[in-house]
């Protein structure tokens, strides 16, 4: 119940107190602090959800927490990290669109010390390699390699000399094996697309925009399917749900195809039909019928094994190993694989 004796509309003097004899309708219209703070944080333009994160400093081991900038680009989670994004980009595309050239930083060359560590760390691998060629134990050598490689890190060398990244890698179930193959060019080291020499002896240097839409589940009208009992609810969700991957893999392929490291500036919209859809601005073109391959390969690719199908249930349940993933109980080790569904055409 709502006690409304003392009036809800009453002005809140900054020296009234709260306690239990204040009225609920009261207190109700007092704004919450937390509140408060993020009105204070937009106001400056500061982070209004900050991510704490623990910096030790290597030399005293003094341990201090700060806090880093969601980096949020949508408004509704972060207005102010929003805003620098936004104007980041803005600044990004009047800076970079029109450049004819590449703005590389080319690293430097290595110093004596950098040589010394990485000749050292050739050393160590050889050594190692013999003492597991002779069957030996090379604990004590992985941990000085591991030291090295911190070391090389540590001396402004980036990366590992073995240049992959650190970790196992392990393939994604979550790839069709038989997707079709596209187009591919040698990648050339450029973010630059092809020029076109016109009739004047111009040469152009042209971008496209391209508008990616997910297909239909079943007709929409007014935010509602018309026919609920046609309507893929299954496949409209998880297609919304894996929007980010449908467009990192079609970003994947898109450079794949282009053979160069296309730049791009996009963003995502919903549509009355209760699909996201994709607008980028590509610099550089492809051919359109290269363009509508990608576009089907990458959608054909992202696939999710069927849910109404049950595989795993009471005690034959998929057995977790670190570093690996679930494991199938019944093929002796092989990765839990669900099978692919192919989807309908
Ligand atoms: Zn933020």
């Amino acid at each position: 119940m709502i006690d409304l004796k003392a009036g809800g509309d009453q002005p809140i003097s900054p020296a009234r107190r709260t306690d239990r004899s204040t009225p609920r309708a009261v207190r109700m219209a007092m704004p919450l602090a937390r509140d408060v703070v993020e009105e204070i944080a937009k106001q400056y333009g500061v982070c209004i959800r900050p991510v704490p994160m623990r910096r030790q400093d290597i030399l005293t081991g003094q341990v201090e927490v700060i806090d880093v900038p969601c980096g949020a680009t949508l408004e509704s989670k972060c207005p102010p990290c929003a805003m620098r994004n936004r104007q980041l980009r803005q600044a990004q595309c009047r800076e970079g669109w029109h450049l004819d050239h590449e703005p590389v930083n080319l690293p430097d060359t290595p110093d004596e010390y950098q040589r010394h560590l990485v000749e050292l760390r050739a050393d160590a691998q050889a050594w190692r390699d013999e003492v597991e060629k002779a069957g030996g134990d090379t604990t004590d050598l992985d941990a000085a390699i591991a030291e090295l490689d911190e070391e090389i890190n540590a001396a402004g060398m980036r990366g590992n000399v073995l240049g992959r990244v650190s970790g196992k890698r392990t393939r994604s179930t979550k790839r069709r094996q038989d997707a079709p193959d596209l187009p591919k060019r040698r990648v050339v080291k450029t973010t630059l697309g092809r020029t076109f020499t016109g009739s004047n002896g111009k040469t152009y240097r042209p971008s496209m925009f391209v508008t990616l839409t997910l297909p239909s589940y079943g007709r929409v009208l007014e935010g509602v399917p018309v026919d609920p009992d046609a309507y893929d609810y299954a496949r409209a969700a998880r297609d919304a749900l894996h929007f980010s991957k449908l467009v990192d893999r079609f970003v994947q392929n898109l450079r794949r195809v282009a053979g160069f490291d296309v730049q791009y500036f996009a963003t995502v919209e919903p549509q009355k039909r209760l699909a996201p859809r994709l607008h980028m601005a590509i610099r550089g073109t492809l051919p359109r019928a290269e363009l509508r391959q990608i576009i089907a390969a990458t959608y054909h690719q992202v696939w999710w094994p069927p849910t109404d199908t049950v595989r795993f249930e009471g005690d034959h349940l998929p057995v977790w190993e670190d570093g690996t993933g679930y494991l199938d109980p019944d093929h002796g080790g092989g990765p839990a694989h669900l099978g692919p569904s192919p989807r309908p055409a």
